[in-house]
């Protein structure tokens, strides 16, 4: 048996490797596909074959930050900057639910649109509905996330993007790492269950550091973790860079899968956007979550992150139909409850 192997059957039923192990099975291409069915044992045996939908609400594309990779950023005055109503994100979810949706993510750019109070009436509404909340919003102090949490929210998602710090403070300007692990660290304490995930392919990091990337996400112990390659936009600074791979960004979501047996980990668009079947692929490799867009209208197109975004010009019900026959095609099913995680 080769070292890799040997790796990968210790991943696979220890779910613990040294970060030299991670960045040898990162530099590994032979066994690639012996990484990736390991990886779906795993998902199977400890989440099962559900996949679990999480209607996507990209409620506003305002942002104060300036974050180097993304097409959201403040400086950007390309982007049409538009933000819905809370009656509307309320609209949204509503027919989320009615297209069978049991949890909704209310996701936007950085901002200060809508008041604490907006948004724990949006929170309250929405959760009056029967439906699990996420919120991916960005930093905020510890009150505001205690504040939505005791307005019926469940989860949050907050990428660490990259646990270099270096590159961190380089790709963020004006903000600090200590308090985007701060958010984090709050965010637990505080009961949400917890997502974060990292960019592949930024400038300058390496195999190594994708490696600690994945051993935070085990010692902070989230509940989730998405991931995907990261996308050069040609309207920021990081335009001319290359990005990452889909391959890439499929060995780490596989390692993730091996060293967190039972979190949720969506298989993300961005891999869709670099390659036609990669939600299918990365469900067939580790991941058990799906983030249909449920946004209506134009505001899909003006949400734009990166080019070759999927989907925008889709209607919700047409997205709907559509993942769920994918998902039945690759002889999965879709789950019907809220989808928390089990630990075990
Ligand atoms: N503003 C919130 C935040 O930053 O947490 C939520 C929205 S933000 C657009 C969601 C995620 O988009 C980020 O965590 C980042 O990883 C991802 N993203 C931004 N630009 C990207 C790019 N060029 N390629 C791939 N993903 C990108
Ligand atoms: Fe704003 Fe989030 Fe984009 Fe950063 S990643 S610029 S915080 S929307």
């Amino acid at each position: 048996m080769t070292d890799i192997v040997e790796i990968i059957n210790k991943a696979e039923i220890t779910h613990s490797l040294t970060k030299m192990e991670i960045a040898l099975l990162l530099t590994d291409h032979e066994w690639d596909q012996q990484l990736f069915m390991a990886a779906d044992r795993v998902r199977n045996k400890n989440v099962g074959d559900q996949v679990h939908l999480r209607g996507l609400i990209e409620f506003s594309n305002i942002c104060q930050r300036n974050c180097y990779y993304c097409g959201l950023r403040k400086d950007n005055g390309k982007v049409e900057r538009y933000w819905l109503t809370p009656a509307t994100i309320i609209e949204f979810a509503t027919k989320a639910q009615e297209y069978g949706y049991k949890t909704v993510v209310l996701q936007s750019g950085e901002n200060d649109v809508y008041t604490l109070a907006d948004m724990q009436y949006m929170i309250g509404q929405i959760k009056a509905l029967g439906l699990a909340i996420t919120l991916s919003v960005g930093e905020k102090t510890r009150d505001e996330y205690e504040a939505y949490k005791k307005a019926g929210a469940d989860r949050y998602l907050l990428r660490i993007e990259t646990t270099d710090r270096k590159i961190y403070e380089k790709l963020h300007p004006g903000m600090s790492f200590e308090n985007r692990v701060r958010c984090l660290t709050d965010l637990k304490e505080l009961g949400y269950e917890v997502g974060t995930g990292c960019l592949v392919g930024l400038p300058e990091q390496t195999l190594e550091s994708l490696a600690e990337d994945i051993l935070f996400f085990k010692t902070l112990d989230v509940d989730m973790v998405g991931l995907g390659p990261f996308i050069p936009n040609d309207d920021t600074p990081l335009a001319s860079e290359r990005g990452g791979t889909f391959m890439l960004s499929l060995k780490v979501m596989a390692i993730t899968r091996l060293l967190l047996p039972d979190v949720n980990i969506p298989a993300t668009t961005a891999m869709e956007a670099l390659n036609k079947d990669g939600r299918m692929i990365a469900l067939q490799s580790g991941a058990n979550v799906v983030m249909p867009n449920v946004t209506e209208g134009e505001y899909r197109k003006l949400y734009l992150l990166y080019p070759g975004k999927i989907c925008t010009g889709d209607t919700p019900a047409h997205c709907r139909g559509c993942i769920t026959s994918k998902i039945v095609g690759i002889g999965r099913r879709v789950a019907t409850g809220c989808g928390y995680r089990v630990k075990k």
